[in-house]
């Protein structure tokens, strides 16, 4: 059936350099942005402090035309000293909130690190808000804090949460894990409409009445690399992981779809026949907007979880050489193979020690730094190009009609400096 992946020597046994110390990463909170628009009747309730509340609000502005959907309920500091009763508080809070929004299905309550470190217990909360209010609202509780976790985690958590109670099923079938701007998850299950793959679900399902069932004869892709506890929720439930290059770029979302076309028993023909025109725009996409970045080098500081499969984008569409992929941590069933496709040479790290990790960076002088916003700033001032990565989470980069779009994200701040250098010699 159809071809295998180009090889490579590839990295899958360069030892990784764990690094355990200082992390610059927003928390988990940060996932409540994109999860509240692709979950319509799902709202976010944070326990936390008044800094999580200004976090979220800053991060996702402020809802004009219709009622938000995340909201914090605030540990004050008599909650705090344990001089009040949490529990109770948060069952009068959740009592106003569902008695003026009748549209709410379903409830995640949201951890943070203060409710962490006064160890409130949200599971029991959540367990006693459920036959309280079930089944017509569904209370869930994942954790947000920013304790030990990086911001994608706060999708990993919310969609693993979701898993214990899904339906069951022993159909045959795809679920597609991960949140996708609506656009590109459409044309995802375009591609695969046209492939013969079906039935397909995907996770998160916009509605609650609408839930994704799972059983033994479930497969599952991932359209996102940070879904280590979805993938380990999934397979508790008996369904199979389909290993696979994740969709960036036209090499990524080929290798993606051709793992799901040969468990589907696609024919080469098919594959070709519907991968061929939009493989050929992706090509030309890529090789119109990756310009710049040709010969040039990138190190990439652990933050999004994206890093390994985006350096394998970079490094084998785009002509860029990696120095340092970090990511914060490295989960080889789900990274594997796109470790596998990266030419030898970096160093991979996992974790961060982030003034070590500078003292490499500055030693290095990469062309490209791509890092979170706290670096940003300060290593521009030093003379070097970054690309912040919480873009890369924000910005539609998937499958082959974003292709062109992804690569010109790591291209644009080389034009900047470009720019600004030309304009510094006039
Ligand atoms: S969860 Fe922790 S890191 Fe995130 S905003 Fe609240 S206090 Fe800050």
């Amino acid at each position: 059936m159809n071809a295998p992946i180009p090889n490579t020597p590839g990295c899958r046994d360069v030892p990784l350099l764990k690094e355990r110390g200082q992390r610059e990463v927003f928390c988990g909170l940060t996932a409540i942005v994109w999860l509240h628009r692709k979950m319509q009747d799902a709202f976010f309730l944070v326990v936390g402090s008044r800094t999580c509340a200004h976090l979220l609000q800053s991060a996702a502005g402020v809802m004009i035309f219709a009622e938000p959907r995340f909201g914090t309920a605030i540990l004050e500091e008599t909650d705090l000293a344990g001089m009040a009763d949490a529990q109770a508080e948060l069952d009068r809070e959740v009592e106003k909130l569902l008695s003026r929004r009748p549209d709410i299905k379903r409830l995640f309550l949201v951890g943070s690190c203060p409710s962490e470190v006064i160890k409130l217990d949200l599971e029991k909360a959540a367990e006693r808000l459920s036959s309280a209010y079930g089944p017509a609202v569904n209370v869930v509780n994942f954790s947000g804090s920013g304790i030990e976790t990086t911001f994608t985690e706060g999708e990993d958590a919310c969609l693993a949460a979701t898993i214990p109670s899904l339906p069951s099923t022993e159909a045959r079938q795809l679920v597609v894990a991960g949140a996708l701007p609506d656009v590109v998850e459409d044309q995802m299950l375009g591609l695969l409409e046209a492939l013969g793959v079906g039935p397909v679900s995907v996770l998160p399902t916009a509605r609650a009445d609408q839930p994704v069932a799972v059983g033994p004869n479930t497969v599952f892709a991932l359209t996102q690399p940070f879904l280590n506890e979805t993938h380990a929720a999934l397979v508790r439930r008996g369904a199979r992981h389909l290993p696979a290059p994740f969709p960036f770029g036209e090499e990524g979302t080929t290798a993606w779809l051709r793992a799901i076309a040969h468990e589907f028993g696609v024919s080469e023909e098919r594959f070709n026949e519907v991968t061929a025109a939009p493989r050929d725009r992706a090509r030309r996409a890529v090789a119109q907007a990756s310009a710049p970045l040709r010969e040039k080098s990138i190190f990439l500081f652990p933050d999004s979880q994206l890093e390994i499969p985006l350096a394998r984008f970079l490094t084998r569409e785009c002509g860029m050489t990696a120095l340092e992929i970090g990511q914060p941590y490295v989960h080889r069933d789900i990274v594997g193979p796109d470790i596998d496709l990266i030419p030898e040479g970096p160093v991979f790290s996992e974790g961060q020690d982030v003034d070590l990790q500078l003292d490499r960076a500055r030693a290095a002088r990469p062309d490209l730094t791509v890092c979170g916003l706290g670096l940003a700033n300060p290593l521009e001032a030093e003379g070097l190009t970054t690309k912040w990565a919480i873009e890369l989470v924000f910005t539609p980069i998937h499958f082959y009609e974003q292709a062109g779009d992804l690569a010109g994200l790591f291209a644009r701040p080389m034009r900047r400096r470009e720019i600004l250098q030309l304009e510094a010699e006039a």
